[in-house]
């Protein structure tokens, strides 16, 4: 049996810096009905409107940046990851500039966020993701594989960096809320301090600074101490999680990453539509109106 939809008790409000932009940005969190699902409205743009939905992905190495209808929001997969982690389905997402704030770099404010507002339950299921059969796409030696062996979703996530800090690492987690909030949410993205002055002069890492990452140099850290010992393999769990978020639907199944990056995480979440749609269950376009479609079987 399918847990209910969920939206927030109440509006609440965060503000902060984009990571690449650098704006100051203001957001503002309002509850919203079963089969909304997330969708971002940028009111600086006359309210359009940006569902969170794969088909309006596009990425780059650092970042998911969502775009429809000519407007764009960017760096949403750490509010998108709060959002799956903790189970909240229906968001209205306002924003008065083009890219939702870092904050400390991690999903925690979101998560506090979302507990101070409260949870409200609707009286319509969620919609699973029918995917019956292994996905898997790779590049060279870097791969995300799905296998359907539910239920609930379950991440394993392999790394391997060559600095004395990172090194290999690698994780298996549950993802539910309890574990979301107290191993995954928590853990800050990262970067490497030869690498800002290049992001910078391509527009990027603008707002980025030591207090919204864990900056490493080529030995050691710059950004002071860890929040866990393998803080950086838990935090790409955190942003595969946001990136599969933009399916719109709960995952039942284990999923297995290695290596992987946002550009990975998008396609593999194209190929789980894609692997939906085809699926001969009740999914025919289950990864593009999953929730419209529960709300009119009602
Ligand atoms: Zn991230």
């Amino acid at each position: 049996m399918s847990r209910s939809q969920t939206t927030l008790k109440t509006s609440v409000s965060i503000e902060g810096v984009g990571l690449h932009s650098g704006h100051p940005v203001r957001t503002v969190f309002r509850p919203a009905p079963a089969g909304h699902g997330i969708v971002f409205r940028r009111l600086d743009r006359d309210g359009a409107e940006i569902p969170a939905r794969v088909g309006s992905a596009s990425t780059f190495d650092y970042a998911t940046t969502l775009s429809s209808g000519g407007v764009s929001v960017g760096t949403v997969e750490h509010v998108l990851s709060a959002a799956y982690g903790e189970g909240l389905d229906n968001c209205s997402i306002e924003l008065d500039g083009p890219e939702i704030p870092i904050l400390d770099g991690s999903a925690l404010p979101f998560v506090r966020l979302f507990h101070a507002a409260g949870f409200e339950r609707l009286d319509v299921p969620v919609t699973p993701l029918a995917v019956n059969q292994p996905v898997e796409v790779s590049r060279d030696s870097r791969g995300v594989s799905f296998r359907p062996d539910g239920p609930g979703l379950t991440i394993t996530y392999e790394i391997e960096f060559r600095h004395p800090v990172v090194g290999r690492q690698e994780l298996t987690v549950a993802v539910k809320p309890e574990e979301y909030s107290s191993k995954i949410a928590p853990a800050r993205t990262f970067g490497f301090a030869r690498e800002v002055e290049a992001l910078r002069s391509r527009g990027l890492a603008r707002g980025g600074s030591l207090q919204n990452a864990v900056v490493l140099d080529e030995t050691g850290i710059l950004s002071g101490p860890l929040r866990f010992r393998d803080e950086f393999v838990r935090h790409k769990v955190l942003d595969l999680i946001g990136d599969l978020a933009l399916l719109g639907a709960v995952l039942d199944g284990h999923i297995h990453a290695r290596k992987a990056g946002h550009a990975l995480h998008i396609e593999f979440a194209r190929a789980l539509a894609r692997a939906a749609s085809s699926s001969p269950a009740e999914s025919a376009s289950a990864a593009e109106q999953p929730r419209r479609r529960a709300s009119s079987r009602r």
